[in-house]
């Protein structure tokens, strides 16, 4: 299936017995555990943490890692249909699986060495710990080119100084990879990617912040203050800490889109069960064509993210550049989370403005599909961009 000659492959749409397993364990999960206290859990801003210890011991925290590393060795395909089914009931928990599963397992199991996956992912991939990924900061956002967080080199180690902000997992995390520059003169080739323990001297984290959606995942500020940070943890050559972001967020973007994908799906699913119970004009909302035909629109648009997110799995797990891929399912899959959730609390009427009915969360939630891991001004540049290339 070949829509531009920048799109690869084929297309394998029947899903193996695992693949349908693992979606049938995160399914049952979400509905029989991430259910029970999501609003709670928004309107307190409260970390799902007990919810993603469990999650860890049934292997969603290093999905696509190893076991010889802690993780659960399975596909991209099933990570997508993990993170569609967590997200159509609680965003808040499935931004913490994405960030730690796509972020930073991933990012240390492709690039790391021996010694860092047995110190570090191990304990990540396992679920025992949480990580998180370190890379904007107040002026460094969709440029993040302009690095001002500093690692000197010291020698033996670095010196490591500067302010990161929005990081997800930033107050619940132990490991943090810390993207910082240390030869300004070499721009974005002189930048270092350095995995940071919580606890190292001069290691801050500031207050949380008091978010529009994903309420119950945990984003802060992170400030580091001459913190000494030993060579070893350098991940790849020095330089190569820009090349490393940007491959890790390429993954990312798969679990955002994914993450996107269920946002809408678990929106339409409570639209389409509640168009048929309320009665308006003596039959139920969906026999009026007007919410007939936004069903129909949301089923098809929903259905067209989830054909991106998952030729976009398909690429990478046939070890393919899947740059283009996971951009455009990102940039879709997202515009059609904030599309859908919306009409989903229209198709409630009244009952969708109050928290008791879901669909006004999954709308906050929609919008940070959006913005973060590139904002979809960002993926339209990486589409173009892949479009115009000789
Ligand atoms: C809840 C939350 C969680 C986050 N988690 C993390 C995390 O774990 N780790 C992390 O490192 N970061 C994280 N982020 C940061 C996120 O990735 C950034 O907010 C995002 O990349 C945008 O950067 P910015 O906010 O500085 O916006 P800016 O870059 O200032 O962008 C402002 C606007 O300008 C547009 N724009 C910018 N440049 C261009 C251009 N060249 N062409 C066209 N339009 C452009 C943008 O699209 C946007 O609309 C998180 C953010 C939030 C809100």
């Amino acid at each position: 299936m070949r829509t531009t000659n920048k799109l690869q492959g084929t297309m394998n749409f029947e899903f193996t017995e695992e693949q349908i397993a693992v979606r049938d364990a995160a399914r049952d999960f979400a509905q029989n555990v991430l259910k029970h206290g999501v609003i709670e859990r928004d309107t307190h801003q409260r970390f799902p943490a007990d919810e993603i210890k469990q999650l860890g011991e049934l292997g969603f925290m290093g999905m696509m890692i190893d076991p010889n590393y802690g993780g659960s060795g399975m596909d991209t395909v099933s990570y997508v249909l993990a993170m569609e089914e967590l997200s159509k009931v609680d965003a808040s928990a499935s931004v913490v699986v994405s960030v730690n599963n796509s972020l930073v397992c991933w990012g240390l199991d492709k690039y790391g060495s021996v010694e860092q996956k047995q110190k570090y992912l191990v304990p990540l991939a396992k679920g025992e710990k949480i990580g998180a990924f370190c890379l904007s900061e107040p002026e460094a956002g969709s440029d993040a080119t302009s690095q001002r967080t500093t690692a000197e080199d010291k020698g033996d180690y670095y010196l490591l100084n500067g302010t990161k902000n929005w990081i997800t997992n930033g107050g619940s995390a132990s490991t943090y990879l810390v993207i910082a520059q240390t030869h300004p003169e070499k721009g974005h080739r002189g930048i270092n990617c350095l995995i940071v323990e919580r606890g190292m001297e001069g290691f801050m984290v500031g207050a949380k912040e008091d978010k529009l959606g994903i309420r119950g995942s945990d984003t802060h500020t992170i400030m580091f203050q001459d913190v000494k940070v030993p060579k070893e943890n350098r991940i790849g050559e020095d330089g190569f800490g820009f090349k490393f972001a940007m491959s890790t967020l390429s993954g990312g973007r798969i679990g955002i889109a994914a993450q996107a994908l269920g946002i809408a799906s678990g929106a339409y699913e409570l639209a389409l069960a509640y168009s048929k119970e309320r009665q308006a004009f003596g039959k139920p909302i969906h026999e009026h064509q007007a919410i007939a035909f936004k069903l129909a629109d949301m089923a098809t648009e929903i259905e067209a993210a989830r054909l991106l997110c998952l030729k976009a799995a398909q690429v990478k797990d046939a070890g393919e550049n899947f740059d283009l891929e996971s951009s455009m399912a990102k940039l879709f899959a997202s515009r059609v989370a904030m599309a859908t959730t919306i009409e989903a609390v229209q198709i409630h009427g009244g009952y969708g403005f109050v928290k008791e009915y879901h669909v006004e969360r999954l709308m906050r939630d929609a919008k940070i599909t959006q913005i973060y891991e590139g904002t979809s001004e960002i993926q339209k540049i990486v589409i173009s961009r892949a479009l115009l290339k000789d």
